[in-house]
């Protein structure tokens, strides 16, 4: 089988609507089939290295109270350690970044992330205030990078090494000062991680895109590849009309 790493991107778990929202019964039946496949899930320091075998990281950005009480326990009964991406200026509060959910979901406070650290839940940078990189000055966006990290592994005892842009942005400048900061960052990019891929702009799978459970047990046993090319084309063709239109 091709090496590669499959770099599973979730949001929050819950049955609010919007596609950074997945119901716990589908997220429930995803990891059930991850499991049933037999495909090994591995820490996310694997994405630091180039993929020997076909393997799987689980991803979660924001830091959603709704990881530690509907995600974590399930994730926990398979074995699954993920890494959870935090805006560390943000823990404890509401989300309040542009484009978030109305009502706010609320992230998790530093005490359960204490907690969840200790219980084997990896932890990541995801800025301090969840700002779009590629539009802030060079000291904001070293401030923004560079702290937000520091401030979870002061919180938490342990380096944090791994890093996701928020809303995937990035840029060459966005990906060299991350890179200066952490082994590893992940976008929104869709695809799986393949040798030689650019360890500061690792691609994911979206899981919005498998709530369809067949169609997720399909790419399981390595029959999505083209479903995945056209989520991509689709996505490409989106984002050329946001760039070029202003719409999106
Ligand atoms: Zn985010």
């Amino acid at each position: 089988m091709t090496p590669r790493l499959e770099i599973l991107m979730y949001h929050s778990i819950s049955d609010t609507p919007g596609p950074t929202s997945i119901s716990p019964q589908i997220f429930a039946a995803q990891m059930q089939a991850l499991a049933d496949s037999g495909l090994p899930v591995v820490s996310p320091d694997a994405m630091a290295a180039p993929p020997r075998a076909r393997s799987v990281v689980i991803t979660f950005d924001d830091g959603f109270a709704d990881f530690d009480t509907v995600a974590w326990p399930i994730l926990r009964t398979h074995g699954f350690c993920p890494i959870v991406y935090l805006p560390s200026g943000r823990m404890g509060g509401p989300e309040d970044w542009a484009g978030c959910n109305i009502p706010p979901r609320p992230l998790m406070s530093w005490d359960r992330v204490r907690h969840l650290a200790a219980e084997g839940v990896f932890f990541g940078g995801h800025s301090i205030t969840h700002p779009d990189l590629t539009t802030l000055p060079a000291d904001t966006l070293e401030h923004e990078v560079a702290l937000s990290g520091q401030d979870i592994a002061a919180r938490l005892g342990q380096p944090i090494r791994h890093f996701a842009p928020p809303y995937g942005a990035s840029s060459p400048d966005v990906r060299r000062c991350i890179a200066r900061h952490y082994t590893t960052s992940v976008g929104t990019r869709l695809g799986v991680a393949r040798p030689g891929e650019d360890l500061h702009d690792l691609p994911r799978l979206e899981m919005f895109y498998f709530t369809d459970i067949s169609r997720w047990q399909a790419h399981l046993a390595g029959r999505g590849g083209p479903y995945l090319a056209i989520r991509r084309t689709l996505r490409r063709a989106r984002q050329m009309a946001r760039t070029h239109f202003g719409v999106g």
